[in-house]
Parts: structure tokens; C-alpha cells; sequence
């Protein structure tokens, strides 16, 4: 993403002190002040797409929606759901609204299916807000920014800033593809308030570091920011010991402009309803009951640039009843669960489902005791009947334990297929970096 430049900081810090109040707020409004907000963005976002975008206007004609039925969040289901191929196919003729030039957008790459990726293209206001709502995070995980405090984030790429021009918000970045030896050596001298990376990086930077680095590094950290990878409950709840701080989960994508939701610091994990819509969904794109698992599908309230409207994210997740109320205070639903994503989960010969979620948290839960003689590990399903558990032995590794653990994962996949257990010098990355520990190779 290219840097701000001097023009760009000005606006943002005209306009900083008003969006933070604004976004702040937002977060402990009266639940149906919040629903009305949420409803009259909503409304204009799906009018503007429909005026300005081929794409919407060509979909949503093709499905016979009469655009001035959506009068709410609720009608959203009147609206087909948006595939990710679509996004790839009208990129930009047909997804740009009228009005903005694509060579004075910024753009943002992320991950597509089969090879192909998907490109996203955002305006300068859109960008300023998306660093404001990025700020909300620090704010509500920290339990209050100060301006003195510091992020350090390992990355694949740069913000395109490192603070803001008075000196707060102060970034510290480590590439995530640095060396252990020298990640830690950065880490340790940035000294950071909150540190904010892939729960995979956090794996590994975690081994390199002595109970002196930790002590250390707990002078001034309050939290630990686990994003962009499917991370548990459980996982969080081990790192936090570890650390003795607090590990908090951060939803979000580039289709969403950025953050979508976040854990607080009492674990509810709130979507930012202010700036983004989130619904449940079954196959056919209607609102499953609060409480059930479905196709998490998004709409972004805030880039007019290239409008996301019920976009199928490809995630696994639940909703809370919005009645469910956390006791930070804060007036945003929460997910109930978060599964993963839909190509990391496995299909069983019989017919069963198993979730990214399930895999990893069973897996991780199963398979502590031999955490000296493991390192790390993914599953790869590699057909219906096969299964391979991947991993990078540790020093305790022995014949005995392998077939333990072998015996481990054959149980907790039902008995349905072979397993295989594998080592390897290296697990599996994507070209951005990302580790997924649980990949199916079946299309
Ligand atoms: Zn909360």
C-alpha cells in the first residue's frame, strides 16, 4: 500500500480528533441508535453501488431487486450475495464506482482462489478512516491509548504510515519473513505496548525467546494482537500465559477496508457494526438463526470507492443474539464463534464436516503433551481417505511418540482415514506469508 503523503497527513489530523470521537462513541451507543446508524448506512452504500457500480446495478437488476425495498439492514437478504470471483472478473471496469479514477486509488492485494488474486481499490478518505478504525483496536485492547504507547506489527508489507505527524501512534515493523534470530533482536528493541501479528509468527517468535527476553519485553507490553489467521480460544489462552498478557483475536480483511471485528479485553469478540455489516448465512444467502454456524458474508459501510456489499469472505462463524451483552459495556454484537475458513476444513469419507476451528483446538489440546518432541504442525487432507500431519520435530522426538501421535490424530478424525505423520524442515506458506495449519488439497 503506498505511504501517506504530506498532504494526506494533513487531512488526517484535521480530521483525526473527530473521527476518534465519532468512532468512540459509536462502540457504547443505545443498542437501537446503533441499529438506526447501521440502517442508514447500510441504505445509502447499496443506493450508491446500485447508481454507480456495473457490477451491482447488472447483479442486482438480474435478480429482479427493486433497490427501494432495502430500507434496512434487515432487507439485506433481499440483495444476492457477492462471490469472490465476481470481484476478480470486474476488476476495475465493472467494480470502480463512477467518479473515481483507479490510478488515484490506493490498492491492496489479497489471496483468491485457485492462484488468482483479488484486488481491492480504496480513496484517500477511505484510508484515512481506515487508520482511525485500526486505531479503535489499539484503544479498546490496550483498555485505553496513550500517546506515548508503541505497536510493533510483523508484517509481509508496510502501513503507509509510522505515526502520526505529532508523534502519537507510534508503528514499529518487522518483516514477517526476517530471520528468527534478527525478529527477536527487533522485537526486544522496540520495546512495544501492543505487538500485533500471524498467531503462526507468534508460535515461532515465541520459541526464541529466554524467560529473561520475556520478563523483558513485559516491561511495557500490555497485549498481544493475533490477526489474519485462524487462531482458538485455547491457543490465545496458552500464549497469554506465556506472556502474561493478554492474547486478543482481531477479524478483518482488505475487502472490508480493514477491521471487521475484535475481541476485548473481557474476550467479547464485537463486530464493528458502525462500519461494517456481518451476517450469518446459509447457502442460498438467507440470515441463518443467531446462534448457528454459517458463511460469514460482510458489506463494508465506508469505501465509496469500490463498494463491498454482502460479500462472501469465505469464513465459517456464528452470531450472538444481539441481546447478548458483554460486560465491557459495549453495545456491538459479538461472534459467537469463528470457525476458519471454508477451504481449510475437512470433508470425511462419510460425509462429515470438520471445521478449521475444531481441528486446530482439538488438535492443539490433544497433542500438548508431546510438545517437546514438536515443534509445530499443520494437517493437509490430501484426498477424501488421507490425511497428512506435517511437522517440524523437536528435540524429543522418537519413533514411539510418532506413532502416538499418529494414533491421536486417526482418533480425533473419526477413524475415517489414513493418516500419515511426516516430518519436515519447513510448513507450508502461502505467497503472502500466511501459514494455514489446516489445508485441504481437495477442490
Ligand atoms: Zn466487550
Amino acid at each position: 500500500m503506498k505511504d501517506f503523503d504530506q498532504e494526506q497527513l494533513k487531512l488526517l489530523m484535521e480530521e483525526a480528533p473527530e473521527i476518534r470521537r465519532e468512532l468512540r462513541r459509536n462502540q457504547f451507543l443505545e443498542r437501537q441508535q446503533l441499529q438506526r446508524l447501521q440502517d442508514a448506512a447500510f441504505v445509502k452504500m447499496v443506493r450508491h453501488a446500485y447508481s454507480n457500480v456495473p457490477l451491482y446495478r447488472k447483479k442486482y437488476d438480474a435478480a429482479g431487486v427493486d433497490i427501494h425495498s432495502i430500507r434496512a439492514v434487515q432487507d439485506a437478504h433481499l440483495l444476492p450475495v457477492l462471490e469472490k470471483e465476481e470481484l476478480i472478473e470486474g476488476f476495475p471496469e465493472e467494480t470502480i464506482a463512477a467518479g473515481y479514477a483507479l490510478d488515484e486509488l490506493t490498492t491492496a492485494i489479497t489471496g483468491g482462489s485457485s492462484g488468482k488474486t483479488v484486488r481491492v481499490a480504496y480513496s484517500a478518505q477511505t484510508m484515512r478512516k481506515r487508520v482511525m478504525t485500526a486505531y479503535r483496536i489499539y484503544d479498546m485492547m490496550m483498555g485505553g491509548y496513550k500517546s506515548h504507547h508503541v505497536q510493533t506489527y510483523v508484517y509481509t508489507g508496510k502501513y503507509p504510515l509510522e505515526s502520526l505527524p505529532d508523534g502519537s501512534y507510534q508503528l514499529k515493523h518487522i518483516w514477517t519473513l526476517d530471520p528468527l534470530d534478527e525478529a527477536r533482536e527487533k522485537l526486544l528493541h522496540s520495546k512495544p505496548h501492543m505487538l500485533t501479528l500471524y498467531p503462526s509468527r507468534l508460535e515461532d517468535i515465541r520459541r526464541t525467546l529466554s524467560p529473561q527476553d520475556v520478563e523483558l519485553l513485559r516491561t511495557n507490553l500490555v497485549v498481544i494482537n493475533v490477526k489474519s489467521e485462524m487462531s482458538t480460544q485455547a491457543q490465545r489462552n496458552e500464549w497469554s500465559d506465556f506472556f502474561g498478557v493478554p492474547v486478543l483475536d482481531e477479524y478483518g480483511s482488505e475487502e472490508m477496508a480493514g477491521t471487521v471485528a475484535a475481541q476485548c479485553t473481557h474476550k467479547g469478540y464485537h463486530v464493528w457494526e458502525d462500519i461494517a455489516v456481518v451476517e450469518v448465512v446459509d447457502d442460498s444467502g438467507n440470515p441463518m438463526p443467531d446462534g448457528d454456524t454459517g458463511d460469514l458474508v460482510a458489506t463494508c459501510l465506508y469505501n465509496w470507492a469500490m463498494p463491498m456489499i454482502r460479500y462472501r469472505q469465505g469464513d465459517i462463524a456464528a452470531l450472538h443474539p444481539v441481546d447478548k451483552l458483554c460486560s465491557c459495556g459495549r453495545s456491538m454484537r459479538m461472534l459467537k464463534s469463528f470457525e476458519g475458513r471454508r477451504n481449510s476444513s475437512f470433508v470425511l469419507p462419510s460425509g462429515r464436516f470438520l471445521s478449521s476451528g475444531y481441528l486446530l483446538d482439538v488438535g492443539y489440546t490433544r497433542l500438548m503433551e508431546y510438545g517437546e518432541a514438536l515443534n509445530s504442525w499443520s494437517l493437509v487432507q490430501k484426498d477424501k481417505n488421507t490425511v497428512a500431519f506435517e511437522c517440524i520435530p523437536g528435540p524429543g522426538m522418537t519413533d514411539d511418540i510418532r506413532e502416538r501421535i499418529r494414533n491421536e490424530v486417526t482418533q480425533f478424525l473419526f477413524n475415517e482415514v489414513t493418516v500419515e505423520v511426516e516430518f519436515v524442515d519447513f510448513l507450508r506458506v502461502t505467497n503472502r506469508g500466511k501459514r494455514n495449519q489446516i489445508i485441504s488439497l481437495i477442490s
